[in-house]
């Protein structure tokens, strides 16, 4: 659909004829721009300054080979990627994903998402992120290590603790972490905060596992308040079982909801008695199991293969914390005929622009992962300051600030689209707050020649 101003649309135009195989870079990029026509109205200088058509371009691309052996002693070979797309405010930051689907738009459209997501934790960090086509799932601890190991000997080339610093996301949690850093450390022969998402032992944050599905919660809660409405009393549907589900199920339960259904790519479990987040810790954590074995443990529950029919579950919070686009139009019209309060978004870009259609004109509260999930880099971000400082941070210490910058993001959300004729539209709201600190620094620090 064309953008509502000649400038953004001009831009998104050369973009789509540029990357026409790259399709969920440019729903993520025209997701953006739709929402940024009365701030580039408002100042002509973003245009004159082609400040837009300088952000749709990430500062540099790399890719590379990956070659590993397998544990018949085969040779093996995957794709590496780091897209390190803006760092204006602060060094590249964001996560590397390790699975089979990834490829360069999937890249791309998270490093660019990042860019305004880390502009809204107001910390000073760039966007970047990165990953490869390997998938962990079905692989031996060996295996995993070796391909980590192969993986960060290229990598290193490219990332510093002042330059470009990586952390998890989808297939790449504290295990994998764990590899990669120590890699780094033999390759470098120092011991510096270049990654983050570390185990406790050697520079982690206490709270960084648990920051993302924690935050969301935060951001829900406070967005919710805003609206005379809360977690309290209220049944919760998570998608997914992975790091973000798992803790946005500790939490919401915390906070008086009960998640009654979950995740994972095979199909979702039903219990209307509550989900543990101990249990699905214990399968997804400590068994690697799938979602499945959850009625080994509460045989009451019901499960039901495909995860797309998650959204039939009738809830009044329903929180996306598994991938890119799993709620579709179909979908979103489920949840609004199932009576929703409001959708807040934990996985990156869950919803597709029909989606979102949907949800906001029935009037749902809906909140964009760029905003609603940034409690997890922001907690990275923490962690890197107590890797400088040489300092650990008590659990307590770190879940507050966390608690507080996810606070700070909703109501920056809500003034900069209350400022911008937008009143309510944390959408808009999320895009315009993260632009706008971006562009200031890039018409600060001019155009290299
Ligand atoms: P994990 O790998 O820990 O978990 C991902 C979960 O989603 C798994 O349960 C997985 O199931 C499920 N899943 C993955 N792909 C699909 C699919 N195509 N259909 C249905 N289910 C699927 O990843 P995270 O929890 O870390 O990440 C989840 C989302 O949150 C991603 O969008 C990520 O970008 C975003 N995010 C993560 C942050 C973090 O700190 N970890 C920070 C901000 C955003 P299965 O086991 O079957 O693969």
């Amino acid at each position: 659909m064309a953008i509502n101003n000649a400038y953004l649309n001009s831009v998104y135009e050369d973009l789509a004829a540029r990357y026409p195989e790259q399709a969920e870079f440019l729903e993520a990029v025209h997701e953006v721009l739709e929402t940024l026509s009365p701030v580039v109205d408002a100042d002509p200088r973003y245009e004159q300054q082609n400040i837009i058509g300088r952000m749709v371009e990430p500062e540099r691309t790399i890719l590379f080979r990956v070659p590993w052996v397998d544990d018949q002693g085969k040779v093996q070979v995957n794709r590496g990627y780091r897209v390190q797309f803006n760092s204006a405010i602060g060094p590249y930051k964001g996560g590397l994903r390790f699975r089979n689907n990834v490829n360069l738009s999937i890249i791309k459209f998270l490093g660019f998402e990042q860019i305004f997501k880390n502009a809204l934790t107001t910390l000073p960090m760039g966007g970047g992120k990165g990953g490869s086509d390997f998938d962990p799932k079905g692989k031996s601890d060996g295996e995993i290590m070796r391909f980590c190991q192969s993986f960060m000997t290229e990598l290193r080339k490219h990332i510093g603790p002042d330059t470009d610093v990586p952390a998890g996301d989808i297939g790449v949690g504290g295990r994998e972490i764990g590899y990669m850093y120590g890699q780094y450390k033999r390759l470098t022969n120092t011991h510096v905060g270049v990654l983050t998402g570390k185990g406790l032992t050697f520079g982690g944050s206490l709270a960084r596992t648990e920051a993302t599905g924690f935050g969301l919660c935060y951001f829900a809660d406070a967005y919710m308040k805003a609206n005379g409405k809360s977690f309290e009393g209220k049944s919760v549907v998570v998608s997914g079982s992975g790091n973000v589900a798992t803790y946005a199920n500790q939490k919401a339960t915390q906070l008086g909801g009960k998640v009654i259904a979950m995740s994972d790519s095979n199909g979702y479990i039903v219990d209307e008695n509550g989900i543990d987040f101990k249990v699905i810790k214990e399968i997804k954590e400590v068994k690697r199991a799938r979602i499945k074995t959850y009625l080994d443990y509460v045989p009451t529950a019901k499960y039901v293969e495909g995860c797309a029919g998650i959204w039939n579950v009738k809830a009044d919070i329903y929180l996306p914390c598994a991938t890119q686009n799993e709620i579709d139009e179909a979908s979103a019209k489920t949840i609004v005929a199932n009576g929703a309060i409001g959708v807040f978004e934990g996985s990156n870009m869950p919803c597709t622009p029909e989606a979102i259609e949907v949800i906001k004109s029935a009037g749902l509260l809906y909140s964009p992962g760029k905003a609603s999930n940034a409690g997890g880099v922001a907690t990275s971000g923490l962690e890197m300051s107590q890797n400088s400082e040489r300092l650990s941070w008590s659990f307590d210490e770190v879940d507050a600030k966390l608690k507080g910058i996810m606070e700070t993001i909703y109501a920056d959300c809500a003034a900069a689209a209350e400022r911008f004729g937008k009143p309510g539209d944390i959408q808009a709201g999320a895009n315009i707050a993260g632009f706008l600190k971006v562009a200031e620094a890039m018409l600060a620090q001019g155009v290299a020649y």
